[in-house]
């Protein structure tokens, strides 16, 4: 059965997507611990990010620079954090999560709550970005 990730990058599930390569996707989160907070995932669905060959985990390192570079530009943050943790998609993925306080940046952070409008909004402030950027 394929991975959540997989039917989002198929469409068969929608996303807040931002940003996109022939490789790799990237989406806001579901539930943010930050506002801003993305999902870099690779096209091809393999379960654990270290299992990557080097040529996709090289692409995906490459496109997350991009996209951070993106979220930095438009989501006020001191920087942005990265996290790899996988348990519950099995699906390699990074966390991108442009911080204010570095307490943010944690598995236990509090989830935040956004309207649906405003993820659109902030979605497509940070694909403007990606777009003007590349
Ligand atoms: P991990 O596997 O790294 O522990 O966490 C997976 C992340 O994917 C979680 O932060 C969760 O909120 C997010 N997530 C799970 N399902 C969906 C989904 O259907 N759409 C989006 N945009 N994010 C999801």
């Amino acid at each position: 059965m394929p991975s959540i990730f997989t039917r989002i990058i198929q469409g068969e599930i929608p996303c807040h997507k931002v940003a996109e390569t022939e490789d790799c996707l990237a989406f806001l989160d579901i539930n943010p611990i930050a506002r801003g907070h993305t999902l870099v995932v690779p096209k091809q669905e393999i379960d654990a990010f270290f299992d990557l060959d080097d040529g996709t985990m090289a692409s995906l390192m490459i496109f997350a620079k991009r996209v951070a570079g993106a979220l930095d530009r438009c989501i006020k943050c001191k920087r942005v954090g990265v996290m790899v943790i996988g348990t519950e998609v099995p699906h390699a993925h990074v966390h991108l999560i442009p911080f204010l306080q570095e307490r943010q940046v944690s598995v236990t952070a509090p989830k935040l709550k956004i309207a649906p409008d405003e993820m659109a909004e902030i979605a497509a402030s940070i694909r403007a970005e990606w777009d003007a950027g590349s």
